[in-house]
């Protein structure tokens, strides 16, 4: 096991919005996400990597066990040291070019020799076929090729799991399919990652295990045909055929 979470809840205000989410992530494996907006999946990876800071919950991630509300520095550093996060909105540095928004994290939060850092965030943007726009910034790229930019970030730091928040929420149709593809041959790496999507496909495709989140909850998870083929929950049902 490499990331188990134990009854995380978050609230906003009186908003409650995890409501005690047991998680576990093998070494290697591909969790897909699904579920209605607003049910709280970006808030579940935002605690996991302390984006946000849960009200209660723990997490054992490799060896470490960690109490969700009250994380020491150390451990929130630990964590990201070994975790990396693909945004909705691509967070790239704007006034950075494409090699320096990679070799960045290895830089500052890995001490990594600049000349050491550009070359492997030079072998990280070949592998996402982008090697030839590390100069632009990303006001000259398309959204699609920010987003592989961003994976190509998240991938440089060698992490344990990488969390991808609707990695192609933002895209053009036509875009959508170059930065799936990069997701899954990821994941044919055995890179282990959280997805949260509404890319039913890529989940049907590439997900070990589907979860369906509903109102702060996980309410049903299994392989990919038993929550598409065969699904046992009236809200995953209902959620289902409402995208069908
Ligand atoms: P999803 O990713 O499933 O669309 P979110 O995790 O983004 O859902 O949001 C779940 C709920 O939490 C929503 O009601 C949202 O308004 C609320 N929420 C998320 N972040 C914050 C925040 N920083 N402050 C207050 N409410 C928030």
């Amino acid at each position: 096991m490499l990331l188990e979470l134990r009854d995380i809840e978050k609230t906003f205000k009186d908003n409650q919005v995890l409501k005690g989410i047991d998680l576990t992530v093998e070494q290697g494996e591909v969790v897909a996400i699904i579920g209605p907006s607003g049910s709280g999946k970006t808030t579940l990876l935002r605690n996991i990597n302390f984006l946000e800071t849960a009200n209660s919950g723990s997490m054992t991630f490799r060896d470490q066990n960690i109490d969700m509300a009250r994380p020491s520095k150390e451990q929130i550093l630990w964590t990201r040291r070994h975790m990396a996060m693909v945004f909705q909105n691509y967070n790239l540095f704007k006034n950075k070019t494409a090699l320096e928004n990679i070799s960045e994290g290895l830089v500052f939060g890995q001490n990594m020799a600049k000349k050491e850092a550009d070359s492997l965030a030079e072998i990280a943007l070949d592998q996402v076929g982008l090697l030839d726009k590390k100069d632009f910034y990303p006001s000259q790229l398309s959204g699609g090729q920010q987003q592989r930019i961003g994976i190509a970030r998240a991938t440089v730091l060698n992490p344990d799991i990488i969390l991808f928040d609707e990695p192609t929420s933002a895209l053009d149709p036509e875009l959508v399919g170059t930065v799936l593809r990069d997701m899954k041959q990821l994941a044919e790496q055995g890179q282990t990652m959280i997805v949260v999507t509404h890319q039913m496909s890529f989940a049907r495709d590439v997900a070990d295990r589907v979860m369906f989140f509903a109102d702060g909850e996980i309410l049903e998870q299994g392989d990919a045909d038993e929550i598409f083929d065969h699904p046992k929950n009236d809200r995953t049902k209902q959620f289902l055929s409402a995208i069908a």
